[in-house]
């Protein structure tokens, strides 16, 4: 099929972007090179995407730093309208965007419409009305002196993101950045870029100015590599696994560049015998298993009270082999393909792991059986016990719907488990015991706590992690804080200061 058949079969009424977005254009690799974008769900090719090289990178960056000057010094309040016009055109076409997500990545259409898309244009509303409400500060001093703080903007900025909410990862950093006045390098994981040119298409037809956002999909070992080491790349914003946000620190060091770092999770997930079973249930399915389990934030570790674990995990099993796995343009599909074949195999090589050290698989640990599904990245829903919680399946990092269950005997043991991992970002508890949520929202070693809930964002709120798990904010005034420089200007208004060197 070419191209306009693939567009016309999604649904898809413009026309997929398959160019690197450079200086206001889409443009071609300097090399010609390119590289496919496949559905995961049958593994065809949708599109050919230029894959931007080292002089790419150079290109983009020459653009962002000639957008620089007037895009910082416009009135914030302008800069605001811009990314408030982006937020309105990305609702307007929340179906294109939405079709285009899920053929992309496998997100079920039905989350792309109500979460992928609304959250994405809420985080550019967000950041659009932020622009002109972050502000520095005046300074109480010495007398004589007037001291206050500028916010500015850091520079040209390198942003790297993966591949698992492509649409929302690209305007948590993008929003920040644009609203703080920076200029801006993106590059979209290489195997899911085609909304985030998208989007680049929109930002244009909002009125960002040319060169101020420059997307550039290709090769983390190439093109994400030389915006990490890039001499005149002022920050570097990073969301990934923990051993690629490695490398980027040590490539930043070159010229001290700032980096914020958004890596791995192992998030807990702990369910107390005074909870609400119902809703504990229900909440800890989707804490795992939405999104095929390929979140950072994913409640992978799945802690229930021994009173209560076996009632628990009859109905949690029931629940998750329910979930209806399909094709990710079927609105009444629950849960779609892995983005990769590479990833749904090292998924589902985590199931050996799981046995191999004594793990019981109590659910999924296999692709589906249905024919329609057999060329797509699918993987069941997949529960396992655990023999401990120092076991592989416990510690690392499956980012699949693949929920390791630990179980505890009491709170000393519970907290100990919880916080036994190097990472320390999503986590939560079930409980109706006051005195106990806010114990834990105290001792658990996270960047995020959720209390009888999981995996909730929002724009205002603070997003990051500690430990392994990385370091920085998204989401809110940190994120502001992380995309500026604070100035502290001296005025000397009235002050006599007798001369230090009496002449
Ligand atoms: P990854 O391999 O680290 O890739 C992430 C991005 O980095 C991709 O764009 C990748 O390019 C690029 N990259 C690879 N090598 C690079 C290098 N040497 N220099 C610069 N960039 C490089 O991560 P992934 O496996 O795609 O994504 C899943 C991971 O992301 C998980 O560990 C997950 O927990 C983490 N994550 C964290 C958060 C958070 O907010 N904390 C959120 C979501 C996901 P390619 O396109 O070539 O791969
Ligand atoms: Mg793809």
């Amino acid at each position: 099929m070419n191209l306009a058949a693939i567009q016309t079969a999604a649904g898809l009424n413009t026309p997929i972007r398959h160019q690197l977005f450079i200086d206001g254009r889409f443009v071609d690799a300097a090399s010609g090179q390119t590289l496919p974008t496949l559905n995961p769900h049958d593994n065809s090719v949708i599109a050919e995407v230029a894959m931007a090289g080292r002089e790419d990178v150079e290109r983009a960056v020459a653009a962002a730093e000639r957008a620089f000057p007037k895009w910082s010094r416009m009135a914030a309040a302008e800069r605001g309208r811009i990314l408030l016009k982006l937020a309105d055109l990305i609702e307007t076409h929340t179906e294109e965007l939405a079709r285009l997500e899920s053929l992309d990545t496998g997100h079920p259409i039905k989350d792309s419409r109500t979460l992928d898309v609304p959250r994405t244009a809420g985080c550019y509303r967000y950041f659009g009305g932020m622009a002109d409400k972050f502000q520095g500060e005046t300074i109480p001093v010495e007398a004589g002196f007037l001291n206050y703080t500028l916010r500015e903007p850091v520079g040209v900025v390198g942003q790297v993101v993966p591949w698992n909410f492509p649409l929302m990862f690209t305007s948590w950093k993008m929003g920040p950045a644009l609203a703080a006045g920076n200029t801006i390098v993106m590059k979209p994981a290489e195997i899911t870029p085609l909304t985030s040119l998208k989007i680049a298409e929109l930002m244009a037809e909002a009125g960002l100015p040319d060169g101020v956002v420059n997307m550039i999909p290709g090769l983390g070992s190439v093109a994400g590599q030389a915006i990490a080491e890039h001499p005149r790349i002022a920050k570097v914003a990073f969301t990934g696994s923990t051993a690629t946000g490695r490398r980027i620190v040590e490539a930043s060091a070159g010229n001290l560049k700032k980096v914020q770092l958004e890596l791995g999770g192992k998030g807990p997930n702990i369910v107390f015998d005074d909870a609400n079973l119902v809703a504990a249930i229900n909440g800890s399915a989707w804490a795992i298993f939405h999104n095929q389990g390929q979140a950072c934030i994913a409640g992978s570790r799945l802690m229930l009270h021994e009173r209560i674990a076996d009632e628990f995990l009859e109905k949690f099993t029931a629940l998750a082999q329910s979930i209806r796995l399909g094709n990710p343009l079927d609105a009444a599909t629950e849960m779609g393909p892995l983005t990769s074949a590479q990833h749904r195999d090292r998924v589902l090589a985590y199931t050996e792991v799981a046995r191999e050290q004594g793990g019981r698989i109590l659910a999924g640990g296999k692709a589906p059986a249905a024919a329609d599904l057999a060329r797509g990245c699918y993987v069941e829903p997949t529960i396992v016990q655990a023999g401990s919680w120092r076991d592989r399946v416990a510690q690392e990092e499956v980012f699949g719907p693949f929920v390791t269950v630990l179980t505890f005997k009491d709170e000393a043991e519970a907290l100990a488990i919880a916080n036994g991992t190097d990472y320390g970002l999503g986590s939560g508890l079930w409980t109706s015991n006051l005195q106990r949520a806010h114990r834990f929202a105290r001792d658990l070693h996270a960047g995020m706590v959720w209390i009888n809930s999981y995996k909730r964002v929002n724009p205002g709120s603070p997003f990051g992690g500690v430990g392994q798990s990385g370091y920085g904010r998204e989401m809110g005034f940190d994120a502001m804080r992380e995309y500026t420089q604070v100035k502290s200007v001296w005025v000397n208004v009235d002050a006599q200061i007798p001369p230090w060197y009496p002449r």
